[in-house]
């Protein structure tokens, strides 16, 4: 279909200013890094998402979902098709009692702030992780103990067949920096957490503490998409690039942080074509030291990939 048609289309669906076309990825990703977007959609709620998708399947058009784009590696030929962007236009925020219930597009941070101010504990691990509730949900996030399988009681998806379900956590599993939800394609649209009443100050003091450790150790002064490999069972992917004398390598402006080697970080004008030939220099060289492999954990997706 002849893209002037299609905006039309999704016009129709959407608020204009929710329609962008050919837009730079590099805007969305907190890598600063991937090319042109065909379309990029930014639904406001469940019933435009629902109506994008089906419209978007009947159309043969094909879709890329994001969040906050904090896990991303995208193509520096950008992706073809559309992009849904599920993020600030669709982040209402709720709670009943010790239930906190998030549209898929709230910030971790907003989440983990008002559950502070309503006094609700349990959600502190997360107020670092520059992702939104849905990507993290996709993930497992977690951090400093803490995942997401530990406080989620239920989540509202929309399946493959366009669907929407309400699944409780008995219908969900959970892993490493994985999920049912991911296995299954579901897109999240609404998550519901089980919290526990607690003390305000205590609560400020337990996230300002891990604050304070997160900007410790971590490159947060320069974009990156946080730990670019998963954790190796019996190993830290940051000690093993250190120890196979790694820090600080680049290629082009990709480089292994100087801060904390787990990340790789953009010193500037980073391509995805530079991030890739530094991973790959990575994996291999650990490997040659370890006999270990490093997978990544950091997602790569547009063309080429
Ligand atoms: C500085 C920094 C620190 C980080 N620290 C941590 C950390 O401590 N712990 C940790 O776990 N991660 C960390 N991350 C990684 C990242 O923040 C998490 O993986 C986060 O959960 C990704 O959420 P997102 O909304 O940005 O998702 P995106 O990066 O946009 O997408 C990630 C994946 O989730 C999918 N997705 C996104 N939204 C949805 C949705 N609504 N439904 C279905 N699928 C969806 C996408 O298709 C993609 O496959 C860090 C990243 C950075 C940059």
């Amino acid at each position: 279909m002849v893209k002037n048609n299609l905006v039309t289309k999704l016009t129709d669906i959407l608020s204009v200013k929710a329609v962008l076309t050919d837009e730079m990825m590099k805007n969305h990703t907190s890598f600063q890094i991937g090319g042109p977007a065909d379309l990029l959609l930014l639904p406001h709620s469940i019933d435009e998402i629902v109506a994008l998708y089906r419209y978007l399947k009947t159309a043969a058009i094909p879709i890329t979902w994001i969040g906050n784009g904090s896990n991303l590696l995208v193509s520096d030929d950008g992706i073809r098709g559309a992009v849904i962007k599920i993020a600030e236009n669709f982040s209402d925020i709720k709670i009943d009692g010790e239930y906190l219930t998030a549209a898929a597009g709230a910030l971790l941070r907003q989440v983990s702030e008002f559950a502070a101010e309503n006094c609700l504990t349990g959600f502190e691990f997360a107020c670092g992780i520059p992702g939104t509730i849905g990507g993290a949900t996709f993930m497992n996030a977690g951090a400093y103990d803490g995942e997401m399988s530990q406080v989620i009681e239920a989540v509202t998806v929309l399946n493959k067949a366009g669907q929407l379900l309400h699944l409780t956590k008995d219908d969900l599993t959970f892993r490493y920096r994985g999920s049912s939800v991911q296995d299954q394609g579901h897109i999240v649209l609404q998550v519901k957490l089980k919290l526990k009443k607690g003390k305000k100050t205590a609560i400020a003091a337990a996230i300002a503490d891990l604050t304070a450790r997160r900007e410790a150790k971590q490159p947060l002064e320069l974009p990156s998409a946080g730990s670019t490999f998963k954790r190796p069972s019996g190993y830290y992917a940051g000690k093993l690039i250190q120890d196979s004398g790694l820090r600080g390598v680049r290629f082009g402006d990709a480089a292994v942080s100087e801060k904390h080697c787990g990340f790789v970080v953009n010193l500037g004008k980073a391509t995805c074509r530079d991030v890739m030939t530094l991973i790959d220099f990575i994996q291999k060289t650990v490997f040659d030291h370890f006999a270990v492999n490093m997978q990544t954990e950091v997602r790569k997706i547009g063309q080429g990939f």
